[in-house]
């Protein structure tokens, strides 16, 4: 059944269902499914990083494409019978005998005592000709994912949001030759004297369009005809986590709207967990699926304990039928 779409009408309950098949979902799948739980990942299979050809900063994966390494995770998780299922988690809703019901896109339903939420964000980029078509390639948001392919090279930083000035600055960590254009976000006296104390140039905007030759950018050209030479431009999105399918559950979000979880993923509602992208912005694919490794861990350590406390009042039932004595702890 892996891989394939199937027919999820008749589906048996699972111990956890996983939303979400990025490092963090994978990951967790992997864990719980190695320790011996019957799980289901749903997945929509569009990974934030798809448009980049090679991920970075992940260590023996470095350079590897996307989706090369989350076929490995999807390989991997089959083997231990995870069960995938191709398609999207559309709500999840609290079950009448315990545990959550989660419904899929076309209305089949899913039952699970637990539920971790790895569905990752989205990034809304700026309506700027050329940003989309080379968005992962030659333009991105993250120095550490893609800085050093870049270093020593011209790197325009557009300013599109509030912290954009911070990119700028830190993107001359990677490279002299920065250049900071306040497309729509214009800079403060401070912004700019930090600027001129790090050797960024800003050239005021806006941009009016990215170009590209060969599909690969080399000129960024504002709106008054102006061009600046570049081999990348970063800018840092607006995002948003796809977090739609815990809605009306009542978890606890922080000021900005997103998922408030412990260190191991728990939300403030017992049985359901979020991980990677959809709780942490920052969070590098390395760290989604350290952050799916540490849920998995924690909640079959709560299915332990509610198995126990299940099997310890059977054993108390079936002793005090018996008449034996049974030590109260
Ligand atoms: C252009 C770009 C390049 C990047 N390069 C790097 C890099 O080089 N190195 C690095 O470490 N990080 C990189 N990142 C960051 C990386 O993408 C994230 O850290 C990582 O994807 C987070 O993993 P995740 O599992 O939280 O979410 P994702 O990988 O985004 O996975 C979420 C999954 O959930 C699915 N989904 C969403 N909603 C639903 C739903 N309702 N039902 C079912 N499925 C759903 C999606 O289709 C997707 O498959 C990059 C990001 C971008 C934007």
């Amino acid at each position: 059944m892996t891989g394939a779409n199937i027919d999820t009408s008749n589906q048996p309950s699972y111990d956890v269902i996983v939303i979400g098949g990025g490092a963090g979902g994978l990951n967790a799948a992997l864990v719980l499914a190695r320790a011996r739980r019957t799980v289901a990942v749903v997945d929509s299979g569009e990974p934030r990083n798809a448009p980049s050809a090679h991920m970075h900063s992940f260590l023996s994966r470095d350079g590897v494409p996307p989706l090369t390494v989350l076929e490995a995770g999807r390989a991997e998780i089959s083997r231990y019978g995870v069960v995938r299922i191709d398609g999207r988690a559309d709500q999840v809703e609290a079950a009448e005998a315990g545990g959550y019901v989660v419904r899929l896109e076309g209305g089949a339903t899913l039952d699970a005592r637990h539920v971790v939420l790895a569905t990752g964000l989205r990034d809304e980029l700026p309506e700027i000709p050329g940003v989309r078509a080379m968005w992962g390639e030659d333009v991105h948001f993250c120095p550490y994912c893609h800085g050093y392919e870049v270093r020593d090279r011209p790197i325009v930083v557009l300013g599109v949001h509030p912290a954009s000035p911070g990119q700028a600055l830190l993107l001359r960590q990677w490279s002299p030759h920065i250049v900071y254009v306040p497309h729509s976000r214009p800079l403060t006296d401070e912004e700019r004297e930090r600027m001129d104390a790090r050797g960024v140039e800003v050239v005021e905007g806006p941009v009016s369009t990215l170009l590209s030759k060969d599909g690969r950018l080399h000129t960024v050209e504002l709106a008054d005809g102006r061009t600046v030479e570049c081999a990348g431009v970063f800018l840092f999105p607006a995002m948003t986590p796809n977090d739609g399918a815990f809605d009306g559950l009542g978890c606890e979000k922080d000021e900005q709207g997103w998922l408030v979880t412990d260190r191991s993923g728990r939300t403030s509602r017992p049985g359901l967990w979020a991980v990677g992208n959809v709780t942490d912005s920052r969070a590098q694919a390395v760290t989604a699926a350290g952050m799916g490794a540490a849920a998995a861990f924690a909640l079959n350590h709560d299915l332990v304990d509610e198995e126990i406390e299940r099997d310890l009042a059977a054993h108390r039932a079936a002793a005090g039928r018996s008449g034996a004595s049974v030590p109260m702890c």
